[in-house]
């Protein structure tokens, strides 16, 4: 079997992006620029990065991305504080909280806070209701909503696939699921996770299999149907002594393995990654043009 084709998530989320400019652009003639709040609690290296990756995204599409940090100390009742103040401020239209926050905060009690209209996450449980019923009113989570652009992008025909999802969290793969089975997409869905007896059972029925699990090469090619189209959302840094860093960014699928074996397959980096960034923006250029009435 060829080589499988190759998902280019940085050149799809490249499209997305273009497209949003073009919205923030005509939003701002009417006097009104996109505005995403980022809160940052604590100081997890990552959770920075992912942040400043974000308010960058913002800026370079001409939208006004925040950055507000807050100490690890910080309590449940001023965070919420934070929260009703973004909420009542007409020129923010997107609230995102970075998770994981520290213990002493709970995640719920924080996502509940943000108003469904802001909450450009799609983590708000009238957001994930909306999602499940197939409201396209709501906002869905970035990285599933993403996915489904990938597919489309790419030609993946769903109405009646196989699609096997590797994982059930509420920001990947529950989220994914509802939005594979909504009638229009049709794909018949099967969700795996840590109690799932015998995996492999499943995956090699996929004709699409989305893996989200959070182990590094997890997926092998004997694992894969051939044909299938691998979508890898994992992100999972190794050891590897060539680099300069020492480690190295790799997908929850052995690539080299699975590339072998599928039709078609997104890398990693490159793939899923930026195309959840790119839906962030999507997700709050859309909430400014429902705020402005648009
Ligand atoms: P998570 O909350 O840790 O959930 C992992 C899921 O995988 C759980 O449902 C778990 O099952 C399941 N699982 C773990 N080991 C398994 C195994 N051996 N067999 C079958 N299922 C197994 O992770 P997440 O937040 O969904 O993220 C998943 C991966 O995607 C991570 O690598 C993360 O970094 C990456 N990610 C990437 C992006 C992106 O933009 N590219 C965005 C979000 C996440 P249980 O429920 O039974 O524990």
């Amino acid at each position: 079997m060829a080589d499988a084709r190759l998902i280019d998530g940085a050149a799809i989320a490249r499209r997305v992006r273009e497209r949003v400019a073009s919205e923030v652009a005509a939003l701002k003639a009417r006097g009104i620029t996109p505005g995403l709040s980022v809160v940052l609690v604590g100081d997890d290296p990552a959770s920075a990065v992912y942040v400043r990756h974000k308010t960058k995204d913002c800026v370079e599409v001409g939208m006004r991305g925040e950055q507000i940090s807050m100490p690890a100390t910080t309590t449940q009742d001023e965070l919420l504080a934070v929260v009703d103040r973004l909420n009542a401020d007409p020129d923010v239209h997107g609230i995102l909280v970075q998770m994981p926050v520290p213990k002493q905060i709970d995640p719920a009690a924080v996502i509940a806070r943000i108003d469904p209209a802001k909450d450009v996450d799609g983590f708000h449980p009238i957001n994930v209701g909306k999602t499940y019923v197939g409201d396209s009113d709501g906002f869905a989570p970035c990285t599933p909503a993403g996915v489904m652009v990938m597919l489309r992008e790419s030609g993946v025909d769903l109405r009646g696939a196989e699609v096997v999802v590797l994982g059930r969290s509420n920001i990947v793969g529950k989220p994914m699921a509802a939005l594979l089975v909504q009638p229009g997409v049709d794909a018949t869905v099967t969700v795996c996770h840590s109690r799932t007896r015998n995996v492999a059972e499943h995956t090699r029925r996929a004709d699409v299999l989305i893996a989200a699990i959070g182990r590094a090469r997890f997926v092998t090619g004997d694992m894969i149907k051939p044909g299938a189209v691998v979508i890898d959302v994992g992100m999972n840094r190794i050891d590897d002594p060539t680099t300069k860093s020492g480690t190295r960014l790799v997908g929850d699928v052995d690539f080299e393995a699975a590339h072998r074996v599928a039709s078609a397959i997104t890398p990693v980096p490159g793939g899923v990654g930026p195309m959840t960034r790119a839906m962030l923006l999507e997700n709050t250029v859309r909430a400014a043009r429902r705020a402005a009435g648009a």
